[in-house]
């Protein structure tokens, strides 16, 4: 069984799920990743490395700019001449665009959002969180070819075989791109909670030390620190609560829950966060969750396998230090 892997990138930078997507291909037999671009020789020497069985690659200076059109349409003619019956992509939004024109083209259907897969050797079942991560709903694709969108950390990412190599196949693009980018201009936060192994995270408790004699403003900004040294004592990233961001205190970028990032690290730290359930759907595929909150009925401690009861302006520092302590730091 041949599984086909969409390794989707951003100007030449692979997002991690897609060598997830890979491992996922392996377990199921052979791998054959598809790498659409303009200079994208780095991307197929990497999807070797990470256990490719066969590339297709189509490097064109048509694709230079990810445009939907282009690279759904290269993906259909690709996937119109080799019929696979499965190709699996990491769930990011240029997939979601890529993946729903492609199987408009080839009258085929996508399961979406997928954490875990059945496979029986030919049909999959994908199964994936509903109505805020309370159920979970397995569905089937009948058409051909199965397109599932794989979530972010969701499967083990495989291991990298330096100097594993092979030749690629080459491929033209197809299509005509309606659009064309302009230009790009970086935002004021790149975070990316997603890919993140371990959060640490804010909530309207890092504006609350009366003791400091700031206005919570100030106060949130020295909460923030707090976090961001914990966090990058950790090679994590910073996650924040809803009520901060609309405080204005952090940008949106960092907001986790039902309308920020669902996110799926090995480590949450949650500190001045109540547990609002549109802040705990966000972090249900956490592995491991460590609420602080001076609250001890706050309804996260419900979703945390660890909590401590106190003052995050007490704890987070103490936490940093020992940290630094164990890590050597
Ligand atoms: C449609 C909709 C969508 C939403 N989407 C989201 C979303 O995506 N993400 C999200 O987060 N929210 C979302 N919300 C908002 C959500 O309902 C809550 O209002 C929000 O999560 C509360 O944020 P908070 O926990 O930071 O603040 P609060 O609920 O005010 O909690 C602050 C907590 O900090 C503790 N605390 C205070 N001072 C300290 C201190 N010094 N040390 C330790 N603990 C302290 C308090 O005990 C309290 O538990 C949404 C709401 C709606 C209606």
């Amino acid at each position: 069984m041949k599984t086909y892997v969409y390794l989707d990138h951003f100007r030449g930078e692979v997002v991690p799920a897609a060598w997830e997507a890979l491992g996922v291909a392996k377990s199921f037999g052979e791998a054959v990743g598809l790498v659409f671009g303009s200079g994208v020789a780095e991307i197929v020497g990497q999807a070797f490395e990470y256990g490719a069985d066969e590339i297709i690659v189509a490097d064109d200076a048509a694709l230079v700019d990810f445009r939907p059109e282009t690279y759904a349409s290269t993906l259909s003619a690709v996937l119109a001449e080799d019929a696979p019956a499965l190709i699996l992509l990491p769930a990011t939004t240029r997939t979601r665009e890529v993946a729903a024109m492609s199987a408009i083209d080839l009258q085929s259907g996508v399961l979406t959002d997928v954490g875990a897969l059945e496979f029986d050797g030919e049909q999959v079942s994908a199964i994936r969180p509903i109505y805020e991560g309370k159920l979970f709903e397995k569905t089937i694709c009948a058409a051909r070819p199965q397109f599932v969108l794989l979530r972010a950390r969701a499967f083990p990412r495989p291991a990298r075989v330096p100097g594993r190599s092979g030749t690629p196949r080459q491929v033209s693009a197809a299509g005509k791109a309606l659009t064309t980018v302009a230009g790009y201009a970086a935002s004021e936060s790149s975070v990316s909670l997603a890919d993140a192994g371990v959060i640490v995270a804010g909530g309207r408790g890092v504006s609350n030390a009366p003791a400091l004699g700031l206005d919570e403003a100030a106060t949130a900004q020295k909460g923030f620190e707090l976090l961001g040294e914990l966090a990058g004592l950790l090679g994590g990233a910073v996650g924040a609560s809803r009520a901060v961001v609309d405080a204005g205190y952090i940008p949106y970028a960092h907001q986790v829950g039902q309308t920020g990032k669902v996110v799926a690290p090995d480590l949450y730290i949650a500190a001045g966060i109540s547990g609002a359930i549109q802040h705990v759907v966000g972090i249900r595929s956490a592995k491991l969750v460590v609420a602080i909150n001076k609250d001890a009925e706050a309804p996260i401690f419900q979703a945390a396998r660890f909590g401590v009861v106190g003052d995050l302006f007490t704890i987070l520092p103490a936490l940093t230090a020992a940290f630094k302590q164990k890590l050597g730091k």
